[in-house]
C-alpha cells in the first residue's frame, strides 16, 4: 500500500476527496497529508446540507490524530458555498466537508 493510499484509508478519505500527496518531516516532527478535492464536485450547504454552488475557497490546515511520535497535519483547499437560505459563504467552511473533521480537527489552526 503507497502513502497516499494508507492515509486516504486511514483518515477516512472519500470522494470528492483524495490524498494528493503525503510529506514526511521527521525533523519538524509532522507528517503533512495534502488533500485534493476533485474538480467541478457538487458541493453542499454545511448547515442544511442543500446542493450549492461554491462562493469560494480557503486554504486551510488542521491537526488530525498523531501518526506514531509525529503530528498528522492535514492540508485543504476548501470550498465555502453560496447557500440561498444561509447565504453566501455560508458559516464554518470546514464543518462538514472532510470526515470527522468536525470532531478531530484542532484549534486554533483549524476555525470548526
Ligand atoms: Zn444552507
Amino acid at each position: 500500500m503507497r502513502d497516499r493510499e494508507l492515509y486516504a484509508t486511514i483518515l477516512g478519505v472519500t470522494a470528492p476527496w483524495t490524498v494528493d500527496r503525503v510529506d514526511l518531516d521527521v525533523a519538524g516532527g509532522a507528517v503533512h497529508v495534502w488533500l485534493a478535492r476533485t474538480e467541478g464536485a457538487p458541493a453542499q450547504c454545511p448547515e442544511c446540507q442543500s446542493p450549492c454552488t461554491i462562493y469560494d475557497h480557503r486554504d486551510r490546515e488542521w491537526r488530525h490524530l498523531d501518526t506514531c511520535q509525529l503530528q498528522t497535519r492535514l492540508h485543504a483547499r476548501v470550498p465555502r458555498v453560496d447557500c440561498p437560505t444561509h447565504g453566501a459563504p455560508a458559516a464554518s467552511p470546514c464543518r462538514g466537508a472532510l470526515p470527522d473533521c468536525a470532531l478531530r480537527c484542532s484549534p486554533p489552526s483549524c476555525r470548526c
